[in-house]
């Protein structure tokens, strides 16, 4: 068992005056910020909480919230971060299935969860006096340190258990990709309550870096920070990155500006070539909730050469691609697996679904994908939205994208229906533009000039919004309900 000093503990003492965390109005240093998660350690006593406790969090970005979890980490106890956007039954379904003891949650949120008794507010939890309590000073690296719901896009949503140790070696796998430069100041406009967000905590108290929060993504404000060069790497989804170049307008980012870090879903190849024009440094990368963020990305030098590809593993990762049990060709597609230290040890109170996952210590993605003669690993899609249409094997996503580049289509969802003569087909539910025109017709046509016959939805239907979970994914296992809606809608027509 390897045992380190508390992170937060021992980046006050070594860089104390640095500066650890900025939001608009405040910047607090290491110092400053091991000081209030002291405090809030003391107050957490005071409210029960010991060592090896779950305790939820539901709260907004903002310092206060990686002050309690730190906080957590002083004391020996789990941080459970929730989505802010879940429902109450959601929320509470995930407090039930974790066993968490409490909840501290924004005065605003702590409504969503009614008469539980968990639920304490920050305000309420500030209010209390401290008690006297030992702070651990070490840390273990196999420990949990927090726990997080995977997004439930395939299924029920699974506590993943990350440890100290991933955190670590996500952290420091990170660095050995993107360096780390004097100036650095990483911009978390992604949830602190997702991977994509609590890395960045880490790796600020790690790294002696400092980050910028912002409360909820505005892209205004992220295009001036890197503008001004207050900014020099920010973590980022496909529609974040959509929505800075379109406010960027013909501007172009200063040289400060090193990486925008796009992750957390495919990425769409128009917006990477547009990129591409305007000089941004996209790296694309890939990762879940189960491998503490990135697991592989794609290098700087062949961020145009392999354009679409998600990279190569970071250095204290390894990949492959497995096809009936055994290790596919270049090209070859197949399930991606992946080993490291930054990969989880199982899921919360789900040991089939560890076992199911973890075999011979390699993590078992359900992500389907191939890697080229050069070892660049490329994602097509989740094993489970799988098409498999008179033996061909069909990715929605590839579908999807095509779609997604009509000038006449906002969103697009592909999935399998029965078929009598092919098993199964693929079928479309397209989102329109305000005011366009588009029909089926001209949408099959598109499609024809650009995919194979097999792969050409055998319907497209027209509605008003596809299904997304609270992390915003498409939830193609649900597409099918609305069928009945679109039938009405085109009889109207
Ligand atoms: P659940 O596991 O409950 O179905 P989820 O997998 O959506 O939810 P996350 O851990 O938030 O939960 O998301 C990780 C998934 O996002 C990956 O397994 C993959 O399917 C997708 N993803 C991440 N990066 C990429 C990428 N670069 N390209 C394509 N897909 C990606
Ligand atoms: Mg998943």
């Amino acid at each position: 068992m390897t045992t380190m000093p508390n992170w937060l503990k021992q980046r006050a003492f070594l860089t104390p005056e640095r500066t650890a965390v900025r939001d608009r109005e405040r910047a607090k240093t290491f110092a400053e910020l091991y000081e209030a998660s002291a405090t809030w350690a003391r107050r957490l006593a005071a409210a029960g909480v010991r060592e090896g406790d779950i305790v939820a969090i539901l709260m907004k970005n903002r310092i206060e919230m990686i002050e309690i979890v730190h906080a957590l980490f002083l004391l020996g106890a789990r941080a459970l971060l929730q989505n802010v956007r879940l429902t109450s039954y959601e929320l509470g379904w995930q407090l039930d299935d974790s066993g968490a003891r409490l909840v501290i949650a924004d005065e605003e949120l702590a409504g969503r969860l009614g008469g539980d008794g968990r639920v304490m507010t920050t305000s309420a939890l500030a209010a209390l006096s401290e008690v006297d309590v030992l702070l651990k000073e070490t840390l273990e690296l196999d420990e949990t340190a927090t726990i997080m719901y995977t997004s439930g896009t395939t299924g029920t949503p699974k506590g993943v258990l990350q440890t100290y140790g991933n955190h670590w070696w996500s952290a420091v796998g990170s660095a050995l990709n993107l360096g780390l430069h004097e100036g650095d100041c990483w911009l978390a406009a992604v949830p602190l309550f997702h991977i994509s967000g609590l890395s960045i905590a880490m790796r600020s108290v790690i790294y002696g870096m400092p980050m910028y929060i912002q409360p909820s993504f505005d892209p205004k404000e992220a295009n001036a920070l890197i503008m001004n060069g207050t900014v020099t790497i920010m973590s980022v989804v496909a529609a974040m990155l959509q929505r800075m170049v379109a406010e960027l307008g013909e501007a172009r980012y200063p040289d400060t500006f090193r990486c925008m870090l796009l992750g957390g879903g495919p990425a769409p190849r128009p917006l990477l070539e547009t990129c591409k024009e305007k000089g941004i440094p996209v790296y694309q990368t890939y990762g879940m909730t189960e491998t503490s963020s990135q697991i592989v990305t794609l290098a700087p030098e062949y961020s145009l050469t392999k354009l679409g590809s998600a990279g190569k593993p970071l250095f204290p990762a390894e990949l492959c691609i497995m096809q009936d049990g055994k290790q596919a060709a270049p090209y070859e597609a197949g399930e991606i697996v992946v080993k490291g230290p930054n990969v989880t040890k199982g899921y919360l109170h789900r040991p089939e679904a560890t076992e199911r996952a973890i075999r011979g210590g390699w993590f078992y993605t359900g992500d389907i994908g191939y890697v080229d003669e050069d070892g660049f690993l490329y994602v097509l899609d989740r094993r489970s939205d799988l098409i498999i249409s008179g033996g061909e094997n069909v990715y929605p996503a590839e579908i999807e994208a095509v779609l997604l580049s009509h000038p006449d289509v906002e969103e697009a969802g592909v999935t399998g229906i029965d078929d009598d003569t092919w098993g199964q087909v693929p079928c479309a539910f397209v989102v329109l533009k305000k005011g366009a025109a588009a029909d089926e017709h001209g949408l099959k046509q598109f499609c024809r000039e650009r995919l194979a016959k097999y792969k050409v939805p055998a319907r497209i239907y027209f509605v008003d919004a596809l299904p997304r979970n609270a992390a915003q994914k498409l939830l193609r296992r649900e597409l099918k309900t609305l069928i009945p809606e679109a039938e009405k809608r085109a009889s109207r027509l």
